[in-house]
């Protein structure tokens, strides 16, 4: 990775997340924090959180908090910050006066009726509708009269010829015409400063070296670059990802999930499925699929970006949640598990160790939710349906049932015992596995289908499994 030309290669590497807190931290949002936070710890750089909270009509702050909540969940943890903006207002009055007194700015007091009556007027003579310079100063203008009670709003004086280039990290060379451009307002009637005019200060004073963020600010960044350099700052160099598409290739949405980070954690996903799945939505590593955060900081550098848009798999996301499942320690997944069986009347008192249960079912579960309802199996007492009982239950397996019973009374309580056991009677009585099973399950457990009988008879333990049988015969 380059460094941009106006930040030199020793510049110690600053990246931000910059959400507006204008709902739930969506998976988007998420992957950017992602590479950003990635990509200032594999140069063991800065990670900052700002929080863009000018927009006061949409900005709430349950916003705030979901924005913290999803991060702390998913461990991207940042180094400085929340810094919000809207505790900044003074500082982006400064920068405005710096820049009305320096001449990069200038009041305009066009009215919006007469900004519209110019971009009607280009429209119809066939040209880019643009604000056409009333009350921009240049040497020798003379410019007209300050209407009497009107507030002006402050324009930032683009430049009128020439280019904004920028080496895009993800999307190459992007070249803008300033002729493309207008004369940004920076600053609103009261005084107020205006979104990407925000943005470029903070940029500037939080020293930022990497802009990484969604595609959907391209069209921002030529007016932000021109306004940096009137300050005269250094630029950071920009990457744009491209949006997260869902599986029919449209934007992606709550047609195709939950889209909001927090409702995975309430879904039973693991943060490390999340963060892996996430770091492989547009970014690769050869054919990497399974990797740890520390493995994926070491590699991310901002190469391999993907040009086009990722799209949301759920599918592969719960294979990976399964994948870090499997390789969870018992007491975090007992943790996780816990309230969610308590809520559906788990009883603990002589049932099976929850986590000697996990070790039994977590091969088989694609979220912790899962996994909970299936350990649910061993803490309810077993209500088998009265017509599965009868057709499974028959004359002729009642004496191979009672010989098993009376076996269990002395047998070694473990599966290595209990299986060999259990082919012994189905040998005495011609019976085939699934015959003797099927009412075994139901009259222990309640259902049809359960993990290797053997092992499940193992975790309920001889007097349970004795006193659930001793109903039947
Ligand atoms: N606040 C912007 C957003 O949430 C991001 C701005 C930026 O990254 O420059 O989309």
């Amino acid at each position: 990775m380059t460094a941009p030309a106006s930040i030199s290669a020793s510049t110690p590497v600053r990246t931000r997340f910059a959400p507006s807190p204008t709902g739930y931290l969506h998976l988007g949002g998420a992957r950017t924090a992602l590479f950003s936070w990635a990509y200032a710890r594999h140069f063991g750089g800065t990670f900052i959180l700002r929080i863009e909270d000018t927009d006061l009509e949409r900005s709430t702050p349950e916003a705030v908090q979901a924005i913290v909540d999803g991060m702390q969940w998913l461990g991207l943890n940042h180094d400085e910050g929340p810094f919000y903006q809207m505790q900044r207002m003074e500082r982006y009055r400064e920068v405005i006066a710096k820049m009305l007194a320096d001449g990069t700015a200038y009041h305009c007091y066009s009215s919006p009726e007469e900004v519209e009556a110019m971009r009607e007027r280009m429209r119809a003579a066939g040209d880019k509708p643009r604000y056409d310079g009333t009350w921009r100063p240049e040497p020798g203008k003379t410019l007209p009269p300050v209407p009497a009670d009107r507030k002006p709003v402050v324009r930032f004086k683009n430049p009128l010829d020439g280019d904004v280039s920028w080496d895009d990290v993800v999307k190459g060379t992007i070249t803008i015409s300033n002729r493309e451009m207008d004369d940004l307002i920076i600053a609103r009637p009261d005084g107020t400063p205006t979104y990407n005019f925000c943005v470029v200060v903070d940029d500037w004073d939080m020293q930022i070296t990497h802009v990484i963020r969604g595609d959907d600010h391209v069209n921002n960044t030529p007016r932000q670059i021109n306004i940096l350099k009137a300050l005269g700052a250094a630029l950071p160099l920009y990457g744009h990802v491209p949006m997260i598409l869902g599986a029919d290739g449209e934007k992606l949405s709550k047609r195709h999930g939950a889209v909001s980070v927090m409702d995975y954690p309430a879904q039973g996903y693991l943060p490390e499925a999340m963060l892996n799945y996430l770091a492989r939505l547009g970014w690769s590593h050869g054919d990497d699929e399974i990797f740890s955060m520390e493995q994926f900081c070491a590699w991310f550098d901002l190469d391999h970006l993907s040009k086009s848009p990722a799209q949301f798999n759920p599918e592969k996301l719960a294979w990976i949640n399964n994948h870090y499942i499997k390789l969870a320690d018992n007491a975090r997944l007992e943790a996780l598990m816990r309230p969610l069986m308590e809520r559906d009347g788990a009883v603990f008192a002589n049932a099976p160790d929850v986590q000697k249960v996990c070790g039994l079912l977590k091969e088989r579960a694609n979220t912790v939710n899962e996994l909970a309802a299936a350990a649910m199996l061993f803490y309810r007492q077993p209500q088998p349906d009265a017509a599965l009982l009868t057709q499974h239950f028959t004359d002729a397996i009642k004496p191979a049932l009672a010989e098993f019973a009376e076996r269990c009374a002395t047998v070694e309580w473990n599966k290595e015992s209990l299986s060999p056991m259990i082919k012994e009677v189905l040998a005495n009585h011609k019976l085939k596995m699934p015959q003797f099973a099927m009412p075994l399950r139901l009259m222990v457990t309640g259902q049809l289908q359960t993990p290797a009988i053997d092992a499940v008879l193992e975790l309920f333990g001889r007097d349970v499994v004795l006193q659930r049988l001793q109903k039947y015969l």
